[in-house]
């Protein structure tokens, strides 16, 4: 095979057998790489009804065919499991050496299963695998152990690791590497943990087979070129999506105080502008001249790598608006290897169930020092800390009456930083991943903003649909970054030509898309499969709050999302995809796709329509 390797590695950790396994070029060909693997293996191989924390579990981490390659942005991991947050498929990608390193030890994807009798670390170099006691790593903060493993094995290799949080199984746990770049929103963190894998070392030094090398190198530099002299180039260099911010806070999106409102009064303490004047370095992920991560010193004098997810979770939607404290809440959260988006989630929860009294503990809006306590507790599952660390979803169903209604999920994954009280369609794109409610794989707001966010229209629900196929489709299978392509106007007609140069495949942009909805369908099938019976188009819903707790601030005031029209968004998203009232996919759906096996086996849990 060209572009790629054409070999996985499994390691169970259970029996320490460590196995490098060819995959075919029909799967390479019909998933891509990426999440299109992840899925494909995570529906042949583990049962319905697995516990996603128990060894049965199996945690991918799987790269794609431009993956590795002198490519724009093209360093990026797709990590993936069965999720212990939401019960359902769940993957998030990061930007990592470990990515390029994969890739040059021959292989596309790991495949771990099992689980060690104690704290391990996996270390792969090349055809040598070994596995190493992780003791003296275990309790360690994810930044200190990936520094203490470079120090042992080299600065160059490619390390994925967990905090604290993956180790005491806290739900939304992630991956992080690279001094804090993270991946895995739906607790992949704690399906390492629960496998006792502390860290990845991964190192390789061969050739990842290409079929045009020089072809490919050319490509890269004119890809690098253009994306150096895009005309917003600069402003992204000094910003990144820091400044979404302020874009947000005019647009009345900017979540604050747990999704209630829209707008935050301390916002340009917060935004881009601010975090320039604080700014102390820039970092990035590998093959990226994009260089995104902002660096700043916060207010423990500590360096905190920034972007606009983060600071809108754990500043405006916690009230907290001094950016340098939301600093040492995004390190911490780094360090400890907890989603930052969901903390921030479960923090504004929190303080909002203090301020009703559901909670027999006192937090306050925007107090930055509780902030960080309850967050200490929650990582070290200590007294209300411990409930928490299940999510907003759990939370919210302990606490009882009302608090589901504002326990800001759906499927039980956090929503990111957009309010939607007046963003009908960003709202169907939350309602509609397929992992749970994230931005990344359709982020239409921006553009409903231009088209009039009021309506519930039929554009608006194939927008939802053209961004996922591209999104969460292209680049989640070929795991390169989205951003140069959304931020500095990189244009996705590069991406076939770089696949071919690659792999020899001439695939146009229909046949990419094509690929995007079998992984789409499969992925939903993968849910439907594990919810059986259970299974209904509510999951697709977002929380109430925002249909019926009005904004009472900002120039939104009043506005609600209306359920009827979203609902009857929703039923149009479901034709156009193939899927029934219920939001299955059909059998006639899954055939066209050319996966008839899964609606085979989907029809023992639930009956199909044709
Ligand atoms: S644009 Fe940012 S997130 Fe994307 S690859 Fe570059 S540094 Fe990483």
């Amino acid at each position: 095979m060209r572009g790629w390797n054409g070999k996985l590695l499994r390691v169970n950790l259970s029996t320490g057998r460590v196995l490098a396994q060819e995959y075919s070029r029909d799967v390479a060909q019909t998933f891509l790489g990426g999440r299109g693997f992840a899925i494909r293996l995570l529906w042949d191989e583990l049962e319905s009804g697995t516990r996603a924390l128990s060894p049965e579990n199996k945690l991918i981490f799987a790269a794609g065919p431009l993956t590795g390659f002198p490519l724009p942005s093209s360093g990026k991991l797709v990590v993936a499991a069965k999720s212990p947050l939401t019960g359902g498929y769940g993957d998030g990608n990061v930007g990592t050496r470990a990515a390029v390193q994969l890739r040059e030890a021959g292989y596309d994807l790991l495949v771990v299963e099992g689980e060690a009798s104690r704290p391990t670390v996996l270390r792969v170099e090349d055809e040598e695998s070994e596995l190493l006691s992780g003791e003296d790593y275990w309790g360690l903060g994810a930044l200190e152990t990936e520094e203490r493993l470079r120090k042992e094995y080299g600065r160059t290799v490619g390390v994925v690791t967990i905090g604290p949080a993956g180790e005491n199984l806290v739900k939304f746990a992630n991956v992080v590497s690279q001094e804090g770049r993270a991946g895995g929103r739906p607790g992949m963190g704690a399906v390492m943990g629960s496998k006792n894998l502390k860290a990845l070392v991964l190192k390789g030094s061969k050739t990842i087979p290409v079929a045009d090398s020089d072809r490919l190198k050319e490509l890269g530099k004119e890809g690098y070129r253009e994306v150096l002299e895009k005309p917003n180039y600069e402003f992204w260099k000094r910003q990144g999506t820091m400044a979404t911010i302020e874009w947000s806070q005019e647009n009345s999106v900017l979540p604050t105080q747990n999704f209630r409102e829209g707008v935050f009064e301390e916002a340009e303490d917060i935004g881009g502008f601010a975090m320039e004047e604080l700014k102390v370095s820039q970092r990035g992920c590998p093959q990226c001249n994009m260089t995104c991560g902002n660096v700043i010193e916060d207010a423990e004098g500590q360096e905190s790598e920034l972007d606009y997810e983060n600071v809108a979770m754990l500043g405006s939607n916690i009230g907290l608006g001094h950016l340098k404290q939301v600093g040492v809440l995004n390190r911490l959260a780094d360090d400890y290897g907890l989603d930052t988006i969901s903390l921030g989630n479960v923090l504004g929860f929190a303080m909002e169930a203090s301020e009703k009294g559901l909670l027999d503990y006192r937090i306050e809006w925007g107090d930055f020092q509780a902030a960080k306590a309850l967050t200490e507790d929650i990582v070290h599952r200590r007294g209300v800390g411990s409930v928490l660390a299940e999510g907003t979803q759990a939370a919210a169903q302990k606490l009882g009456g009302e608090a589901s209604t504002w326990a800001m999920n759906i499927k039980s994954l956090e929503i990111t930083g957009y309010d939607c009280h007046a963003a009908p369609g960003m709202a169907l794109s939350f309602g509609t991943s397929p992992i749970g409610a994230h931005h990344k794989d359709a982020w239409v707001i921006s553009w409903e903003m231009k088209v009039g966010r009021g309506s519930y229209t039929e554009a608006k629900v194939e927008k939802v649909i053209e961004f996922q196929r591209i999104r969460g489709g292209i680049f989640e299978c070929l795991t390169t970054c989205r951003l140069p392509w959304i931020e500095v106007g990189f244009k996705l007609e590069w991406y076939p030509k770089f696949l071919k140069a690659a792999t020899g495949m001439d695939l146009s942009l229909g046949d990419l898309f094509r690929i995007a909805d079998r992984v789409y369908s499969l992925m939903r099938a993968f849910w439907v499969r594990e919810y059986g019976k259970a299974w209904d188009h509510k999951m697709d819903v977002p929380p109430a709050r925002w249909f019926r707790q009005p904004l009472t601030e900002g120039p939104f005031k009043g506005a609600t999302l209306d359920r009827e029209k979203y609902q009857d968004m929703l039923q149009r998203y479901y034709r156009k995809r193939g899927w029934d009232q219920r939001g299955v996919p059909t059998k006639n759906t899954l055939a066209h796709l050319g996966l008839p096996e899964v609606a085979e086996e989907l029809s023992q849990y639930i009956k199909l329509t044709p």
